[in-house]
């Protein structure tokens, strides 16, 4: 689907890099959060945590996690990840946000963490380490609430890759315009074009 940066899961579907397209990063932390949405593609339903050993890999590599994982933190991670990606589609079509927001609340359940100041502010989570990332991420969405910067976190308009939206009025629809704004404008308009031609044809 997308130009550049592409890979290929275990079983060869296409998945561009989490951090494509380039100038669509979230600021700060929330990065994380998106790249971890962008470990599966829905276009082409490549899947980058498909068993517990990728799962492994990918929070070594990408969180900064050691840890061995079951298959019940791979449901847990699949689960927050699809409540925020919900999240993400609903800031896009300004629709649907109270059953993703559901969805999010069960999936991160009664994890719990601690205020602590020291060493610096921030949180200090409870349980496994798996445990402990699902709690960093779903903070990370709650800080985003704060500082009005989650609203920009938004799933593409048609193949729902997760992407920030930097736009000064918070309008952007597409991931990249050249991926999928200008495949979506050429599809309205051969539809426009089959629909008239159809009128022609059919007018007495
Ligand atoms: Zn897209």
């Amino acid at each position: 689907m997308h130009g550049d940066r592409y890979l290929k899961d275990a079983r060869g579907l296409t998945i561009p890099d989490g951090s494509w397209p380039s100038g669509r990063e979230a600021p700060g932390a929330l990065e994380l959060v998106r790249r971890f949405c962008n470990t599966t593609n829905p276009e082409t339903g490549a899947e980058l945590l498909r068993t517990s050993a990728e799962l492994e890999r990918w929070l070594a590599v990408e969180a900064g996690v050691r840890s061995t994982a079951t298959d019940a933190d791979l449901a847990a991670v699949h689960a927050l990840r699809a409540a925020i990606r919900a999240l993400a589609v609903a800031n896009q079509e300004a629709g649907g946000r109270e059953l993703a927001a559901a969805a999010f609340d069960a999936a991160v359940g009664d994890r719990a963490a601690s205020v602590r100041l020291l060493p610096e502010p921030g949180l200090e989570p409870h349980g496994s380490p798996v445990d402990a990332f699902l709690v960093r991420i779903a903070a990370l969405v709650y800080a985003a609430h704060l500082d009005g910067t989650w609203r920009r976190l938004k799933a593409c308009g048609h193949c729902h890759w997760v992407v920030y939206d930097h736009s000064r009025n918070a309008s952007s629809t597409w991931c990249s315009r050249l991926a999928c704004g200008s495949r979506v404008k050429a599809r309205a308009w051969q539809q426009r074009k089959r629909a008239a031609g159809t009128s022609v044809t059919s007018s007495p």
